[in-house]
């Protein structure tokens, strides 16, 4: 198991910021830790690696514990953490050979310029850190995530605040970095996991709300269709919940209806309602199903 995470808890003066979570990750998965500001996606993060303690509960990495073997936990992870802490007067170069000092690496000269190839860094390698555009950072906080070889990384909102030609090459590098390790990261934005992550687990809370392959999340959402349904003239609720295949309406404007529905075909009786009430449908609209919906249900 790359990281386990057993009934922990954070409490901050009064406020419990994290409150009995507990999830695992195998090796060699891309894990997308989703939830809204505030949800305790950071706090977890931050326990994970050794910077903060958990109020109770167990966190391992690779076997080892956070609070009995704080060094082997940081031999094993990688961390890039959310504010992206560079040393902005450094240069690139000078500063990846300080933190391969920090970590004791040998031959610090030649993995320096391992990490700059691996994160596409060559044509920046030279300029202030300060100099740099925000996808370029991101870059240089992926080398100095990675310049110790760790098994785990621990990226927090990799992605926040780049525009969206950084968006897709930090997320590619990320895809490929996956491939050799194990990696969570956080956000906010439910297409990321979608694009990246082959586990997603929901936080709302300090609470875990899912906990699932990507791939049976997306499942799980298209089970639950979703129509906007306008009609020319006014009707019932009454009448419309009377629609078979319909879970649940509600009324969105006038003569605009949101039905909730289990199979595609409910459309079909939708149209016969209408022919029957002598009514026209004006537009009929699926409503995008998309983790973003399992997502909106489980954190409002
Ligand atoms: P996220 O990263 O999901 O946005 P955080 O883990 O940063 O959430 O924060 C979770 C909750 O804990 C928030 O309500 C936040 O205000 C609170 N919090 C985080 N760090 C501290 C701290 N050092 N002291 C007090 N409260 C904190
Ligand atoms: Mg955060």
């Amino acid at each position: 198991m790359s990281i386990e995470v057993k009934n922990v808890t954070k409490i901050y003066g009064k406020q419990k910021a994290l409150d009995d979570v507990s999830f695992k990750i195998d090796p060699g998965h891309i894990v997308g830790f989703l939830g809204p500001n505030g949800a305790g996606k950071s706090t977890m993060m931050k326990i994970i690696t050794c910077f903060i303690p958990q109020s109770a509960g167990n966190v391992s990495v690779c076997g080892y514990d956070v609070i009995e073997s704080p060094i082997d936990v940081k031999r094993q992870v990688g961390y890039l953490p959310e504010h992206n802490p560079l040393y902005v007067d450094m240069y690139v170069k000078e500063y990846l050979d300080f933190i391969g000092g920090v970590y004791k690496i040998e031959n610090r000269k030649a993995r320096v310029k391992e990490m700059i190839d691996m994160v596409g860094l060559e044509i920046e390698q030279n300029k202030k850190i300060g100099a740099l555009s925000k996808g370029y950072r991101q870059r240089v906080g992926l080398a100095q995530a990675m310049i110790h070889d760790p098994k785990v990384l621990i990226l927090d909102e990799p992605t926040t605040g780049l525009d969206p030609n950084q968006l897709e090459e930090i997320r590619g590098l990320i895809k490929d970095i996956g491939q050799e390790k194990t990696i969570m990261l956080s956000t906010h934005i439910m297409q990321e996991v979608e694009a990246i992550c082959d586990q997603t687990i929901i936080i709302n809370k300090g609470k875990i709300v899912a906990d699932d392959k990507t791939a049976d999340l997306q499942q799980e959402s298209k089970s639950h269709l979703v129509l906007k349904v306008e009609f020319d003239k006014t009707t019932t609720i009454e009448a419309l919940k009377k629609i078979e295949g319909v879970n649940r309406v509600k009324q969105a404007q006038e003569n605009t209806w949101v039905f909730e529905i289990e199979k595609d075909n409910v459309r079909n009786n939708i149209f016969q309602f209408a022919v029957q009430h002598e009514m026209v449908v004006l537009t009929m609209q699926k409503e995008s199903q998309s983790l973003e919906n399992v997502f909106k249900k489980l954190t409002t």
